[in-house]
């Protein structure tokens, strides 16, 4: 079972922010942002590339709760989501990052190269 399937399943503990049947959000163990909260379905899917679009069709409205109770709806924040080894995804369910809680750098690649720069 995954990290995050564990976390359903209450195996490991979490910082809940918000939960309901098919969605659970808690904070991210190592935060990147003075606020950062992991969403994710319960069910596992490893990616955003395997998610059926009636999945993020519900996921959609759940984030938007969750960024609303974080307060995060009027300044903004950032919504991510890393899809495999070159995304820099390190757990293989999907999740999707809000971060927020101030003014955020935009940093794509690794500054040691600057061929790989948009
Ligand atoms: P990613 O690199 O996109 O796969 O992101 C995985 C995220 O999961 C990282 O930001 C980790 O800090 C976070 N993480 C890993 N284990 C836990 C945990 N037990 N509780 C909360 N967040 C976690």
């Amino acid at each position: 079972m995954c990290i995050f399937c564990k976390i359903v399943e209450g195996e490991i503990p979490s910082n809940k922010v918000l939960e309901d049947k098919n969605f659970l959000a808690f904070h991210d163990i190592n935060p990147a942002a003075p606020l950062h909260v992991l969403v994710i379905p319960k069910d596992h899917i490893v990616s955003f590339e395997e998610t059926p679009s009636e999945l993020m069709a519900k996921m959609t409205p759940f984030i938007q709760e969750v960024t609303k109770k974080l307060g995060l709806d009027k300044n903004g924040y950032r919504l991510v989501t890393n899809v495999g080894d070159d995304g820099g995804q390190e757990v293989k369910h999907l999740h999707f990052h809000i971060l927020g809680g101030g003014k955020l750098i935009w940093n794509h690649f690794p500054k040691d190269d600057p061929h790989k720069s948009l």
